[in-house]
């Protein structure tokens, strides 16, 4: 029997990849959807989780696809109302949150799946693989796009708790710190904030890892034209591209194909979260996040141009 599952926040990830990686899923039934503003056809329909919780009691698990300031609330809801939960990134608005609820998974004895879906992009797993025998000299992520084409009227991102430019940027975080070898610290960072917005519109980063070697990174908002989603690293034998945000995989200047039947992200990313379900386990990961956090601790903030949403 598939697990009931209902998912909350229907906004343009549920959308554009949940629901359709969910309509695919035989592990998972989509019965449900929590949405203050729209409807999904063939479910039942709830104003809001405290909603859907009281009106299916019979779901097994709930998938939250709402910014990351909401995400908190709703996930302890889910947990102590004995459901499974699958969490979208960034994980919580502050790093304490995530924190408690893998506390409150393990004592509820529910999983909780704290999602990093560019670590499910094709090139990854090989990525990673290649990198484990080798020996890292230097890296560079370079993470840039236009935030009025992928984020149109997205105000929470500017907010508090939103991430600013950190929203996708995190996601090359997911990825750095999945591949390589050695754990990353870090060092430096130069925030750039709109003069009308409380959240970063670029940033660059100097990350240390353990054997001294430096990566930067440079996330920024304001691209047009090329977007780019590239992460270069360098070692004693041989350097490797991931591009496209994880999917494209170049080693030594030439493409590497992925696994042969490789799904994508999304359907990757449900296939855990069942696994980790029938196995009673949770998968929690914060490093991202912690690098994310410290870059705001010890950054040096500059205030730029205003950005109007
Ligand atoms: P979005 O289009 O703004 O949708 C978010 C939905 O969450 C809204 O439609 C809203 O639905 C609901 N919501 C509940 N509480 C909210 C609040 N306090 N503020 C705003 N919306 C609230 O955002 P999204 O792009 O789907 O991103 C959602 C999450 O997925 C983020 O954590 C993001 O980082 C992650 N993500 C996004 C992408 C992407 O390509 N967009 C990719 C991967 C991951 P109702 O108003 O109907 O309740």
């Amino acid at each position: 029997m598939p697990l009931k599952l209902g998912l909350v926040g229907i906004g343009k990830i549920a959308r554009d990849q949940h629901i359709p990686a969910l309509k695919e899923s035989r592990p998972f039934e989509l019965v449900a959807c929590a949405s203050r503003n729209a409807k999904v056809d063939g479910v039942a329909n709830f104003l809001d989780l405290e909603a859907m919780l009281k009106g299916m009691p019979q779901l097994d698990c709930i998938s939250i696809c709402t910014p990351p300031q909401a995400h908190f609330t709703a996930a302890l809801a889910a947990l102590r109302a004995g459901k499974h939960v699958m969490l979208e990134k960034p994980p919580s608005a502050t790093t304490r949150q995530i924190a408690l609820l893998a506390d409150e998974a393990a004592r509820c004895r529910r999983t909780l799946f704290q999602t990093w879906h560019s670590r499910f992009a094709a090139g990854v797993d090989a990525a990673r693989e290649w990198l484990r025998a080798r020996t890292l000299t230097g890296g560079r992520i370079i993470w840039k796009e236009d935030v009025h084409h992928w984020h149109p009227g997205q105000q929470w991102i500017w907010e508090p708790g939103g991430f600013g430019v950190f929203d996708p940027g995190i996601n090359a975080l997911s990825v750095l710190t999945e591949v390589l070898p050695h754990e990353v610290c870090v060092d430096n960072a130069v925030l750039e904030f709109p003069s009308n917005q409380q959240a970063p519109i670029a940033a660059n980063l100097q990350l240390r890892a353990e054997n001294g070697v430096r990566v930067d990174a440079e996330f920024d908002f304001r691209q047009k034209g090329e977007q780019s989603w590239d992460i270069e690293l360098t070692t004693t034998s041989g350097k490797l591209k991931l591009s496209q945000g994880g999917a494209g995989l170049e080693i030594d200047g030439k493409a590497v194909s992925a696994a042969a039947g490789l799904a994508g992200e999304y359907p990757r990313l449900y296939a855990r979260f069942a696994s980790l379900c029938s196995e009673g386990k949770s998968e929690v990961d914060w490093r991202p996040f912690q690098l994310v956090a410290d870059a705001f601790l010890i950054g040096e903030r500059k205030t730029v141009a205003p950005h109007h949403v």
